[in-house]
């Protein structure tokens, strides 16, 4: 067999040796409950706190304010259901390319969603207008999976705040909560809470180095959210079951890295997307990169090969050794062309002929070329 070459980080990225050695005493030798009120236990406890810490430094928060949960999905439906549980007859706003662990539990409220433009982008004038005053709850994106486009998230920030000034005069009593999905962003954007603005976030371990079912969900102090899981009361009562130690700590190491080093890395990957990008149109002449060319995450490249069936390209791939993927590989296989991509008007055909590269810490310049050239075999230009 030949030796893998990946290019479907956006769908798990490899853990480091790093985060695995801080993780192997608590699946080893540190197993302790840190429930349990003996000694060697409590010391397990001060080291879930020290993770819970570093979380909460990196995203410049306090430490209550971090729940850890297993991964985006979960912390995505306590976000959406436990502000919505509390506020029934209120509407959620979801951008039209949320992850589908932000669009299923929408609908089971009373919700709507925002449109975005033919590059996968909120656009401001018109979420402004589809905010009513019985919004409760906006989740938009950092950054999109399929596509890399990135959000306004600021923006939207602000306008959030414009509404919530609105309210006070009014004396409406519907809060209004500003939620992002920020999964795909970790390892290149800035992740810090004041600067974004935000009421919740939510982080994927799996997707910045660390564990697989490791993230957290950011809760603003004030933020009046029921819990989803209840029993021991774990997680200051918003995610009960005895903590996951070992990937909490993977999640802090793993994240305290990505942010330290995500300049840099943003640099790296965005000079490969860029050389991968002049490959593909100079190699290809029915190819058409989606999304903007600016304001796009460094390691997603959405291409529509006019004419291909994707899933048969990337079988074919798959045998030369190469991984990649058709639309997202986050949600379980489904027949359904991209909702994301339908949403940035792709046909279903064009949808069925685009194919997700994405770039990570151990992508190089030689593996392009090799991508490409294994590409040229299948796809004649
Ligand atoms: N949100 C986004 C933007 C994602 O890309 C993914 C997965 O790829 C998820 C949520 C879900 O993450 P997980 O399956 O690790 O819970």
């Amino acid at each position: 067999m030949k030796k893998p070459i990946y290019f479907d980080y956006a769908a798990a990225t490899p853990t480091e040796p790093r985060v695995l050695k801080a993780m192997m005493p608590f699946l080893t030798t540190r197993f302790y409950n840190p429930s349990a009120i003996y000694l060697v236990a409590k010391n397990v406890k001060a080291e879930l706190s020290n993770a819970r810490h570093q979380v909460a430094k990196t995203m410049g928060v306090r430490e209550a304010e971090i729940i850890f949960c297993s991964g985006a999905t979960e912390a995505n439906n306590l976000a959406i259901q436990g502000v919505m549980r509390n506020y029934p007859k209120a509407e959620v706003l979801v951008s039209a390319v949320e992850h589908e662990s932000v669009l299923a539990p929408a609908k089971h409220y009373k919700h709507k969603l925002i449109t975005v433009d033919d590059k996968g982008v909120v656009n401001l004038s018109k979420l402004e207008k589809q905010i009513n005053k019985n919004t409760a709850l906006i989740s938009v994106m950092h950054t999109n999976n399929e596509l890399g486009s990135l959000q306004p998230i600021a923006e939207i920030a602000q306008l959030v705040s414009k509404e919530r000034a609105k309210r006070q005069k009014s004396r409406n009593k519907t809060p209004l909560y500003f939620h992002s999905d920020l999964a795909q962003a970790g390892n290149y954007f800035d992740l810090n809470m004041a600067r974004l603005g935000l009421d919740l976030a939510t982080v994927n371990g799996g997707k910045l180095y660390g564990p697989k079912q490791s993230g957290a969900l950011y809760i603003k102090t004030g933020v009046n959210l029921e819990p989803l899981i209840v029993g021991g009361g774990q997680e200051f009562g918003f995610r009960s079951g005895t903590e996951n130690v070992a990937a909490c700590v993977g999640l802090a190491v793993a994240f305290a890295h990505a942010q330290e080093n995500r300049k840099i890395e943003a640099e790296k990957v965005a000079h490969l997307r860029q050389f991968l990008e002049a490959k593909l149109t100079d190699t290809f002449k029915q190819v058409t990169i989606n999304g903007s060319a600016r304001g796009r995450a460094p390691h997603i490249v959405s291409a529509t090969f006019a004419g291909i069936d994707n899933e048969r390209v990337m079988m074919q791939l798959d045998e030369l050794g190469f991984q990649v993927a058709v639309g997202s590989a986050c949600s379980a296989s489904s027949d359904e062309p991209s909702h994301v991509l339908s949403a940035i008007g792709l046909t279903d055909e064009q949808a069925r002929a685009t194919l997700r590269l994405s770039l990570g810490r151990r992508t190089t310049k030689k593996d392009i070329q090799k991508l490409v050239s294994g590409l040229r075999k299948i796809i004649k230009s």
